[in-house]
């Protein structure tokens, strides 16, 4: 079956990279790591070190960096993905595949509200939840991790349906307030219900995306205490400064920042995080498909935005996109740590761009040439067709 395949990949693989130029962590506290090669085993990072210090000995994939920046593969904290690769809100097939040419090598789904016909009875709600989860286990499009199985919470859900969902496997709750709970006490109730029994739950911040949805404001959010403060930048209407403020000040669940949203309120969030020194809540996505339509690149465009306009730098930047949402997450990706998933982006400065170095590019707002994506040790794709063409990229040895 598709998922063992999935599992098994890259066992046996004793992968070398070499030569790496600037190695982010994803780690806010230490986001530039001094280490120029990396090993891999079975698709696990199994030492970080300079090349004399780690055993290269017997390897069976060999990658030359070229001096190049490796990151972590970059996470996109929220996706409305429905059906592998296709997507019905723009009627467009192979965003995920662009995603990956984009560094994105996981993607958490905020709800399949997309779904034609979206079942909205309980039944139907779990039934389509389940659904979603077991076909993106079996099915990663392109290599990407795609967690899906995000029900949204409708009224009439008890207690009951939040343990066999997780039973089932379903670890996730899909933005609250895009179903018929809009309520802060009913949000908190099922919420509360959802994280008893395992599952990580994102609410819609801000005013309706679509015809049909609804504003949530803060009273709303800070109600709930979903443990993402989904899009705090509007999906895309934002609320207004003081209410993002309170957000940041009152609750200590994460704050999303996506690139179909308020680019201003983006920088707001940013600002007031960083002053009241709570950049570690700083996650992003995309919030696509959307009406926006889908953003191959928009993880990358985030974060040269928030680098560049918001003056943070770009190794810290990255973390957002890496570390923050892992551990947010709790994935085993998004680190540079021994033991943690071999998702990998290669990146070098864009040719031409005006700084020197990767991160100086990215620090005067251009986006990062992609040289090569990495899942699980495994070469997902190499020069980018997306990015602007990186200056160098990395060599497959052997
Ligand atoms: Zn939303």
């Amino acid at each position: 079956m598709a998922h063992e395949e999935a599992a098994k990949s890259g066992a046996g693989v004793k992968l070398v990279i070499r030569n790496i130029g600037v190695l982010l962590s994803g780690d806010l506290q230490r986001p530039i790591l001094d280490a120029d090669t990396m090993v891999v085993k079975d698709g696990k990072i199994a030492a970080i070190g300079r090349e004399k210090e780690v055993d290269t000995a017997d390897v069976t994939r060999l990658i030359d960096a070229n001096g190049t920046t490796l990151a972590p593969g970059l996470i996109d904290s929220h996706v409305h993905p429905v059906a592998g690769d296709w997507t019905p809100r723009q009627n467009q097939i192979g965003w995920i595949d662009s995603c990956l040419h984009g560094g994105v090598t996981t993607m958490i789904s905020a709800g399949e509200v997309h779904m034609p016909g979206r079942p909205k009875d309980v039944v139907g709600v779990k039934a389509m939840a389940i659904t979603a989860q077991r076909a993106f286990a079996a099915l990663r499009p392109s290599g990407v991790k795609v967690l899906a199985g995000a029900p949204v919470i409708e009224h009439g859900m008890i207690e009951e349906d939040f343990r066999s969902l997780a039973e089932a496997g379903v670890r996730l709750l899909g933005e609250v307030g895009l179903g018929s709970v809009k309520d802060g006490p009913t949000a908190r109730q099922m919420v509360a219900w959802a994280r008893k029994h395992g599952m990580q739950s994102t609410i819609h911040t801000g005013g309706p995306s679509i015809p049909g949805s609804s504003l949530i404001d803060k009273d709303v959010v800070l109600a709930a205490d979903a443990d993402v403060i989904g899009h705090i930048n509007g999906g895309h209407t934002a609320l207004p400064d003081a209410q993002i403020r309170s957000l940041c000040e009152e609750s200590s669940r994460a704050l999303e920042i996506v690139h179909n949203g308020n680019e201003r309120a983006a920088l707001f969030t940013l600002r007031t995080a960083n002053e009241l020194k709570q950049l570690h809540r700083v996650i992003l996505g995309t919030d696509a498909p959307a009406g926006s339509g889908v953003q191959p690149l928009g993880i990358i465009r985030v974060i040269a935005a928030l680098s560049s306009i918001g003056e943070i730098s770009a190794e810290v930047a990255f973390c957002f996109a890496t570390g923050n949402t892992a551990r947010m997450r709790n994935l085993d990706s998004g680190l540079i740590e021994v033991g943690r998933a071999a998702d990998f982006v290669f990146m070098d400065a864009a040719q031409h761009s005006a700084g020197k170095t990767l991160l100086e590019s990215v620090r005067l707002g251009d986006l990062p040439g992609i040289g090569m994506v990495m899942i699980d040790g495994e070469v997902k794709s190499e020069r980018s067709r997306n990015t602007p063409p990186a200056t160098r990229v990395p060599k497959i040895v052997k």
